[in-house]
């Protein structure tokens, strides 16, 4: 992590020294929860002003702060502060310019989903050949990913960086710090429609990440028109796209979904098998997002298959459960939108299994207008493998009507309550059952999880 002296870091972020100037600091902290002896504090102005809390976070072993100018907090006196226009800027500018102190080659990963699965995934495949240091968790947004950056080693040789949004305007703001060689869209889904308006605000949102590749840098994302349309024509770095086709730089020869991992081949790699010991055929799409970076950067087919087999469950929301009278549960009931729950149901669909297949499904929430007609849309991914369909909440109803319509109407069960949802659940499970449940976290349908597994 950064280590540097006062004198040091404020001509890099050009701010005005107080007190000591050969104070050194080792490592950033924002959160005085969350201290190390020898922290640099960086304090922001926001809805509480962060400046409040300088004088515990020197108690708790800050040795130097940032202090913004215009903050309306008592500055303390005798500690050592660098005084600057603004500590968000500050700490931004601090990261990049510790970044070109490093030096390494960056990986800058966005996308709707899938974002945290890959950062992981390839990190995995990377550390096979290099030092490489990561985004921890999810820090992934305008405060996340310059701490990710200033808490890498010196001696960093790869730096994969997780870059998340709200809003237009926030990757251009991450990609132009990071300046990535390797740029990543895992895949456009409709994660924060409310405020993108449209799926096509959502591409151009997420494109912004190539505003701050290198010259010899390298676009990787997936055959999704929305993308390739944008795309058209000349563009000043280099692009190369993954999917099912074989107009794909890459794309599976056979993907086998187990219970508990997925396993493929790739047109590129043809006599590697690779397993990746998580649920979801979609999990193979990001592996071939994986598969482009770690070529590009020489990382042999076999390095490839060992850092994938190794992948890291923890962002890896779908697990399965034991439940009650021999049923398994495959719960991922924290959040859900069109895509996440589209590729869960490929996925549950093409597990090889004898037993039936139920799916439990509530509402998709953030959605905006499209909402309606989103939720109808989920039914084109139901296939004759599914045996049993239970929906829940107010737009579920949309899904279920179309979904009756598809599958025949005695197979698709509509509830407005989850009380009685549970019931007809307990009373239609005989025990040879998998199960599979997907909502927005505030639909709840972690409580129906739990009923299904108290006795087991
Ligand atoms: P967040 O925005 O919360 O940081 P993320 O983009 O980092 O999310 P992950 O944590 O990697 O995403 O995955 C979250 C869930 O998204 C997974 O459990 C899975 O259900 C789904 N998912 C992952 N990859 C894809 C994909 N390529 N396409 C569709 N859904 C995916
Ligand atoms: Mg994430």
């Amino acid at each position: 992590m950064i280590k540097e002296t006062l004198e040091t870091i404020a001509q890099w972020v050009n701010g005005t020294i107080e007190g000591d100037q050969a104070t050194e600091v080792k490592g950033i902290s924002f959160d005085t929860r969350k201290i190390s002896r020898g922290n640099l504090f960086i304090p922001f102005v926001g809805e509480r002003d962060g400046h409040a809390f300088v004088v515990d976070a020197y108690q708790k072993g800050a040795v130097a702060a940032l202090w913004q100018v215009d903050s309306e907090a008592n500055k303390p006196e005798g500690l050592p502060i660098i005084l600057v226009e603004d500590t968000l800027v500050a700490l931004q500018t601090l990261a990049s310019v510790y970044l070109q102190q490093v030096n390494p080659k960056v990986i800058g990963i966005t996308g709707s989903n899938g974002k945290t699965t890959t950062k992981d995934m390839l990190a995995n495949v990377l550390a096979t050949t290099y030092r490489v240091h990561k985004t921890q968790g999810n820090y992934n947004n305008h405060i996340g990913v310059p701490f990710t950056i200033l808490n890498m080693p010196y001696t960093t040789e790869v730096l994969v960086l997780e870059m998340g949004m709200n809003h237009a305007g926030e990757i251009a703001v991450l990609t132009k710090i990071a300046q990535p060689d390797i740029a990543i869209i895992t895949n456009i889904g409709e994660a924060h429609l409310e405020f993108l308006k449209s799926r096509g605000g959502i591409a151009d949102a997420k494109l912004e990440i190539a505003e701050g590749l290198t010259a010899e840098g390298v676009l990787i994302y997936p055959d999704d028109p929305l993308l390739t349309e944008r795309l058209m024509g000349n563009t000043p770095f280099e692009r190369q796209h993954f999917g099912v086709s074989e107009n794909n730089a890459i794309y599976p020869t056979a993907i086998t979904a187990l219970m508990t991992a997925t396993e493929f081949k790739t047109s590129l790699t043809a006599n590697t098998e690779f397993h990746v010991p998580i649920v979801g055929v979609h999990n193979v799409y990001n592996a071939l997002a994986v598969i482009l970076a770690a070529r590009r950067l020489d990382v042999a087919a076999d390095e490839i298959k060992a850092g994938l087999a190794i992948v890291d469950r923890t962002a890896d929301r779908l697990e399965w459960i034991d439940g009650t009278k021999g049923i398994k549960i495959l719960s991922d009931v924290y959040n859900s939108s069109p895509t996440a729950l589209k590729a869960v149901l490929e996925t549950f669909a093409q597990i090889q299994s004898d037993r039936r297949k139920v799916v439990v499904v509530a509402d998709m929430l953030e959605l905006g207008a499209q909402a309606p007609m989103l939720h109808a849309g989920i039914a084109d991914s139901l296939t004759p493998a599914i045996d049993e369909v239970f929906a829940y909440g107010p737009y579920m109803s949309y899904f279920s009507e179309a979904a009756k319509s598809l599958l025949s109407p005695e197979k698709v069960h509509y509830f407005t309550d989850l009380t009685k949802l549970t019931a007809a659940l307990q009373d239609s499970l005989v025990g040879d059952e998998l199960l599979l449940f997907k909502g927005s976290n505030s639909m709840k349908l972690n409580q129906v999880v739990a009923k299904l597994t108290d006795e087991a």
